[in-house]
């Protein structure tokens, strides 16, 4: 799960960058309204928390532009106000919660969990390969019924190979998914998080569900 952060407090962005990247979701952020509303309108993200005092534009006007837009991605907005008008105001500009700072990290989590889950109705959230599960709220996976513990990485990594599963993925589009768009790709990182990956889900197993494309990348399938 990808989620955009718009805050223009670093150290608040930080704060959630960090503690939700802890919980395995890919996070990036942005500093003022219009670099949010710009990252935002690319459709590439599970949810946005949106700070509602922004500098270049508010959270407010951000969230009912791109309603107008009809895209349907969950809004958390964020707001040091808290009286009765601004919630009113924020949820009926479109957004689906509220928050006021400051908040306890956990009622964050739980808010972006239960966002998810309700925008998960529509899509699935159970990505299934052969005997291999990964439920992307929980971020549990499982092959077989047994649990693999996956580090944050690792995760990134799994969920974007089976969202994209029968499909060949190049290194540089693993490495702009997963790491940041200047990543290096003549250094091996990917391959070094793919064999991590793969004595996690496919050693011990006689089916192997990750494959390499020699001179292209990785794909995941069943043969
Ligand atoms: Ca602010």
């Amino acid at each position: 799960m990808r989620i955009l952060v718009v805050e223009d407090e670093k150290k608040v962005a930080h704060f959630i960058q960090q503690g939700l990247e802890e919980e395995h979701y890919t996070v990036d952020v942005a500093l003022n309204g219009e670099e949010g509303e710009a990252m935002a309108g690319m459709g590439n993200y599970d949810l946005l928390i949106l700070d509602v005092m922004l500098p270049k534009k508010n959270g407010i006007d951000i969230t009912r532009a791109l309603r107008q837009r009809k895209m349907p991605v969950p809004i958390l907005m964020l707001t040091a106000k808290a009286t009765t008008d601004d919630k009113v105001e924020g949820l009926d500009s479109g957004a689906d919660d509220y928050l006021t700072k400051p908040f306890a990290f956990a009622e964050l989590l739980a808010r972006v969990r239960s966002l998810l889950r309700r925008g998960a109705t529509e899509k699935t959230t159970m990505l299934l390969l052969g005997d291999l599960e990964l439920d992307t709220v929980s971020h549990r996976a499982r092959r077989g019924g047994k649990p693999i513990d996956l580090t944050m990485k690792e995760y990134a990594l799994l969920e974007f190979l089976l969202r994209n599963k029968d499909r060949v993925l190049s290194r540089t589009i693993i490495s702009e998914h997963i790491w940041e768009y200047n990543f290096d790709t003549g250094t091996n990182l990917i391959d070094v998080y793919v064999n991590h990956l793969r004595s996690k889900i496919d050693a011990g197993f006689d089916r192997k569900l990750i494959h390499t494309v020699r001179g292209v990348g990785y794909v995941m399938k069943e043969e």
